[in-house]
């Protein structure tokens, strides 16, 4: 948005429309803003916005707090979604050393359906184990030697 400058704005120029609260919300997203007892507030900025005239509200998404917050959520949300992914490769890693370590030891993967075991790892590791089935596709998929699996896999 391209920035105003406040002071060449004269706020009682512009008419106070029955504009419903709520419709900033709609129109700029939840992320940003909410309402409540009938008040504006920029999620982003923690502060409350002035609604009427709907200028105040031009303003302040083109204010310089509002655009630093909005550049700190984007850089806050790809900062999560890089660690997500990290998480995600983490949990496969896990999931893929989990079967080689129990195939090595050869101890069919059907012993991690046991509640005690299942807790324990789960309690520790921090990661979930998902059944057999689940861990066989997981395992195919990160690569691993499938040629000793069907014992280790099938068997209960
Ligand atoms: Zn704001």
């Amino acid at each position: 948005m391209p920035k105003i400058d406040p002071s060449l704005i004269n706020i009682d120029n512009y008419p106070c429309l029955p504009y419903p609260v709520e419709n900033f919300v709609y129109e700029y997203g939840k992320e940003v803003f909410k309402v409540e007892d009938n008040e504006l507030f920029c999620v982003l900025c923690d502060c409350k916005v002035r609604s009427q005239p709907k200028i105040c509200v031009i303003l302040h998404m083109t204010s310089e707090e509002h655009t630093q917050a909005t550049k700190r959520h984007r850089q806050k949300k790809i900062e999560e979604s890089d660690r997500n992914r990290e998480r995600q490769q983490e949990i496969r890693t896990f999931h893929k050393e989990l079967c080689e370590a129990f195939i090595a030891a050869e101890i069919p993967l059907s012993k991690l359906s046991h509640p005690t075991l299942r807790t324990f790892l789960e309690k520790y590791t921090k990661n979930p184990i998902p059944n057999q089935t689940k861990l066989k596709r997981l395992y195919e998929k990160s690569g691993g030697d499938m040629s000793r699996c069907d014992y280790f896999f099938d068997s209960n």
